[in-house]
Parts: C-alpha cells; structure tokens; sequence
C-alpha cells in the first residue's frame, strides 16, 4: 500500500485526486491532506480519509480547526500550520506519492521538497515547473525521484512517449508534440467585445471545470503558453518542436510525432479523474470513475492553428522561453498578479496581457541558475506587475 500527500486537497485537482483514490483503499493510504483556507472541505475530507497529518497554511484559521478535529472521531490527526508545513508533509518518510495541486507559485517550495525526498512527484502544479525550470527537473534526477504529468496534455503526451520513458528525457525519435488547447470561452467572441467580458464569463469554461485562476489562464490562453513551457521543460524539447493545435473538443488531449511519421493521440472525456487515476496506477491502470468516451456522441473532430493577435498570452509566452534566464519567473508572476485583479474586477480581461508584457520589459534577462534568483525574480515581478497595475489608465 502507497502513502499519498495531497498538497491543495480542496481544490478542483485535490477533490479529483480523493475521488480516485477513495476507489482504491487497498493501493494508496492518505498520509496528509493540505488546504489554504477551506478548513470546512478539510475537515470532512478528514472525517472521510482519515489522514495522519491535516495542514491549514492560513495561521489564522487553524486554532478552530485543531479543535474541530480534538472533538471529532478523528481526534488523533495531527493539524500542523504555515507554509513550512507543506514541505515538512511532502517529505514525510511514510509518504510515496505526492499529488502537487497548489495552483500558483506557493506550490513550488512544496513540490520541490517533494522532488528532493524522492517522492513520485504527480504534478498539476505547472506554474511551480515554469517558474524554477531546470532547477526543478535538476532536482528530479539528483534525487531520483519520479515525476508524472497530471496536466491533461502532458499526461497524454507521456503517454504517447516511448515505453520506459522518463520525464525529462530527451527522446530522438519524436519529431513534434502536439499540444491541444480547447482555446477556451472566447475562441470566437468579436475582438471588440474582449474587453467587455465578466470574470464570470471568463470562468466558465466550456470543457472542463477548473479552479478560477487556471479557467482566466485558459480563457486568455495564458494556460497554453505556460503548458508549451512546461512541455519544453518536461519532455526536453524545443519552442519550435511544439505545436500547439486548438481542437475546440478537447477530445484528443494531445499528439505525438514520430521521425517516421507516425502520430499518438491520447484521447478521452474531459475529466481531470483519467490522468490523476493513470498517474496513480502507472505502470498499471485501474478505474478512474470517467465515463468511457462515446466516440459517436463526439462525432466530429475540429483542429485550428492559434490565433496569436486575439491571444497575446500565447506571444508573451513564446516571448519569455526565448529570453530564458528569469522571464518565465516573470512572466508567471506577472500573469498570477494580473489574473487576481481581473478577478478582483480591477482590470479589464485584455489588460491582462497588458500588464505581463510591460512587467516583462521591466526585466533585463539574467540566468535562472539558483532557488534564491528564481524567488527574487518572482517577488521582484509582482512588485512590477503591482505598479503597472497602479499606473494603468482604463
Ligand atoms: P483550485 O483553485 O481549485 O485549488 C487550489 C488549491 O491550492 C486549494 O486546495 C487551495 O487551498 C490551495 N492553495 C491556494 N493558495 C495556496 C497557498 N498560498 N498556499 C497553500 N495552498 C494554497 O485550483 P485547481 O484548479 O485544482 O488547480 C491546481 C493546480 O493544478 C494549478 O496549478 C493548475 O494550473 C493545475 N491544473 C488544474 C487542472 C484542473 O482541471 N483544475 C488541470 C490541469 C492543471
Ligand atoms: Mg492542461
């Protein structure tokens, strides 16, 4: 039996990763569950999986919870608080998988600590992998720990690779990756209306149902430029080598290209439950609790180049790994600050590009070789991000 950390249990990816595992008591044992401030959701997930440890990151909130939990059946987890306290759990002795689903960058000292135990890394987290690039994969190989994609699309490319692949591993023999995007609610919204659109509009994404940040992310296609890095990143390949498709389905998660022309799709339901269940069984596979896909009902299958003019996102991101050194750090940053204030309703959705490009050129390029650049860089870029936010004229 498996120990498994969850790192961001109450979010979108955490309550699929319980689902799964819920399915299968007899293979994964919940060793920690983490949430930031739903300490309602964590104490039923507690009640329900019985962790041996409970971390609630907001200080302010854990007193009530630790009382809470002295008062229930469950009497006997262990609530442990702050941001340490995530690194402490992931590297737990008792812990053999650690699902990564913090969403932005307050998940990358975590999973990084994960990475340098030797954990089998399960990473949703892809702003973490942006943002500390080599770094992160260095950490994977000298720890040898094991690092399986949860993000739909590099979950199908692994798939795809050769067997015995290994994230990070250069393959010779695939020419292109393919990497789908859905291109999100606003594909075909007039241009002049892109201004206009609702933090709600935005966050209702029409395939897949995902934590806010991530759906802005997918609505600009900001998702798309970090996952075309984080493929670079995990696959070791090339900008050039990706491409990226909009298949409006998002039925074929996406496709790998072979020197002698064959191409591997992976296909399935949108539900984050298949790459979350392929990852925990692997090498094995077992239930996921998707429905199996009804290829008829799917009937058609569409594939678009994108739009780079109604998506400058996916510009800036090509943009930033060209530059390398610090930008993804930037850019990342600049993008967490500028989708909270969209949120916030204090931008308008196309001020959003608006404020990661004049963050970037706020940056001169500098390599990324240490943790101590990688963080300067990321507060650095939100302190800029913050004052184009200030001196943006709407
Ligand atoms: P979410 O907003 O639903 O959940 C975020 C989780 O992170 C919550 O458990 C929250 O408590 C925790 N969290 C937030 N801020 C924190 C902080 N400062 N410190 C500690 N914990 C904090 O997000 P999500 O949609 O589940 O996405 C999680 C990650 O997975 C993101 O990086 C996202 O890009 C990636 N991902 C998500 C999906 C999806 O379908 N939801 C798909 C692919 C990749
Ligand atoms: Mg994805």
């Amino acid at each position: 039996m498996k120990g498994i950390c969850i790192l961001g249990a109450t979010g979108s990816i955490g309550v699929s990763t319980l689902d799964v595992v819920a399915r299968h008591p007899h293979l994964y044992r919940v060793v920690a569950l983490t949430a930031n401030t739903n300490t309602d959701l964590l104490f039923s997930q507690c009640l329900e999986h019985h962790p041996d440890y409970a971390v609630v990151v907001d200080e302010k909130r854990v007193q009530a919870f630790r009382e809470k939990i002295k008062a229930s059946i469950v009497s006997d987890i262990k609530v442990l608080s702050g941001a340490k306290a995530l690194e402490q759990v992931a590297s737990l002795p008792a812990v053999d998988s650690v699902m990564a689903a913090i969403v932005g960058a307050a998940g990358l000292l975590p999973s990084l600590a994960a990475a340098k135990a030797g954990k089998t890394v399960l990473l949703a987290n892809k702003e973490a992998l942006v943002m500390s690039g080599d770094i992160f994969m260095q950490a994977v190989t000298a720890a040898g720990a094991q690092l399986l994609p949860i993000d739909s699309e590099h979950n199908a490319i692994f798939q795809c690779m050769p067997a015995a692949y290994q994230a990070g591993q250069h393959s010779p023999l695939v020419r292109r990756i393919l990497l789908t995007a859905s291109g999100g609610p606003f594909r075909q919204t007039p241009l002049e209306q892109l201004p206009d659109v609702t933090p709600a509009q935005a966050v209702a994404h029409p395939n897949w149902d995902m934590g806010k940040k991530i759906s802005v992310d997918s609505a600009t296609m900001m998702n798309k430029g970090l996952e075309m890095i984080e493929a670079c990143l995990l696959f070791n390949m090339q900008p050039e080598q990706i491409q990226i498709v909009i298949h409006p389905q998002s039925v074929i998660h996406s496709m790998v290209d072979y020197v002698d022309g064959t191409v591997l799709a992976q296909m399935g339901n949108p539900d984050m439950r298949i790459p979350i269940a392929h990852a925990l069984a692997a090498p094995e596979r077992f239930d996921s609790g998707a429905e199996p896909l009804d290829i008829f009902k799917v009937g058609r299958m569409d594939f678009e180049a994108p739009d780079f003019q109604r998506f400058p996102c996916l510009r800036l991101a090509y943009e930033a790994i060209h530059a390398g050194g610090i930008m993804p750090t930037v850019l990342n940053a600049a993008n967490e600050i500028a989708v909270e204030a969209f949120l916030q309703g204090q931008i308008r959705f196309t001020d959003i590009a608006k404020v990661i490009e004049r963050s970037m050129a706020a940056f001169t390029v500098r390599p990324a070789d240490t943790l101590e650049i990688v963080l300067d860089a990321d507060q650095q870029a939100r302190v800029a991000a913050n004052q184009v936010l200030s001196q943006l004229d709407r």
